[in-house]
C-alpha cells in the first residue's frame, strides 16, 4: 500500500522543485509488491509533466525485453541497461530532470554515491529494489539508498499461501548463490509466517 500522504508530498515537490535542488525517492519491497508498477507509473507521470526522464536497469537482470523494465503485470517502459552505477552516471544528458533505476539491489555500491551526486547536481532519482535477498537479509546497496533518501515507499505482495501482506521473497528452487534472476515459478511472496528462510528448508518449500 502507497502511504497516500508521503506520496502526495512527493508530487508536490515535483512541482515546487526548491532552488533548484533534486532529491532521492526510493521503492522497497518483495518480489511481486508493484515496485515496477510503482516507478513506471512516477516516471510516466513526469514525463505527462513534460520533463525530461531518462531510465536504467542493471544488464544482469534479462528476465525481460533488454531496453524496458517491466512489471509482472505487463506494464513497461523504455529503459537502458548498464553494468555498473558509473556507466549510468556517464550517460546523464545534462537537461534531465527526473532518473529513473529499476532492480536497484543488482547494481554496486557505488550506485549510493551516484543517486547523491545527482540529487545535488537537482535531479529527481526514484530508484525502485528488493530491499531484502531470498534470505530476508537486506540487500545491498538498498538499506544505504534508504538512509540517505528524502521519501519512501514500501510496498507490499499478497502472501500466496494464507493472503496477508507479504513481505518476503520465497525462493521455492535450491541454490544458495545470492543472485538467481527470475519471477514465476522460481520465487513466490510470503508473510512473516509463511516465509521459510534457506537455512531452514527444506520440509515447506
Ligand atoms: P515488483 O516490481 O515488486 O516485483 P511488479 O510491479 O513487477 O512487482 O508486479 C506487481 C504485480 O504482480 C501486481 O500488480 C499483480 O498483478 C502481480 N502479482 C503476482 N503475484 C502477486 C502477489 N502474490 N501479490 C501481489 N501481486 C501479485
Ligand atoms: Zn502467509
Amino acid at each position: 500500500m502507497i502511504d497516500e500522504l508521503a506520496y502526495s508530498n512527493t508530487e508536490e515537490r515535483i512541482r515546487t522543485r526548491h532552488n533548484g535542488a533534486g532529491w532521492i525517492e526510493v521503492i522497497v519491497g518483495s518480489m511481486f509488491s508493484g515496485k515496477s508498477e510503482e516507478l513506471i507509473r512516477r516516471l510516466n507521470r513526469a514525463k505527462i509533466a513534460r520533463q525530461k526522464v531518462q531510465v536504467f536497469k542493471p544488464k544482469i537482470d534479462d528476465r525481460y525485453a533488454v531496453e524496458e523494465i517491466a512489471s509482472h503485470s505487463g506494464m513497461t517502459h523504455i529503459s537502458k541497461p548498464v553494468m555498473k552505477a558509473e556507466e549510468l552516471l556517464a550517460q546523464i544528458d545534462d537537461d534531465t530532470e527526473v532518473v529513473g533505476i529499476d532492480e536497484g539491489q543488482f547494481f554496486d555500491m557505488e550506485l549510493v554515491e551516484a543517486t547523491n551526486d545527482l540529487a545535488n547536481r537537482g535531479v529527481r532519482v526514484i530508484v525502485a529494489g528488493l530491499d531484502q535477498d531470498y534470505m530476508g537479509k537486506p540487500f545491498e546497496p538498498m538499506p544505504q539508498l534508504l538512509s540517505i533518501a528524502e521519501f519512501i515507499t514500501k510496498t507490499h505482495a499478497i502472501c500466496v499461501k494464507c493472503g496477508n501482506t507479504a513481505n518476503y521473497s520465497q525462493r521455492t528452487f535450491e541454490s544458495d548463490a545470492r543472485v538467481e534472476v527470475g519471477a514465476h515459478g522460481k520465487y513466490e511472496a510470503r508473510c512473516r509466517t509463511c516465509f521459510i528462510p534457506h537455512a531452514d528448508k527444506p520440509t515447506a518449500l
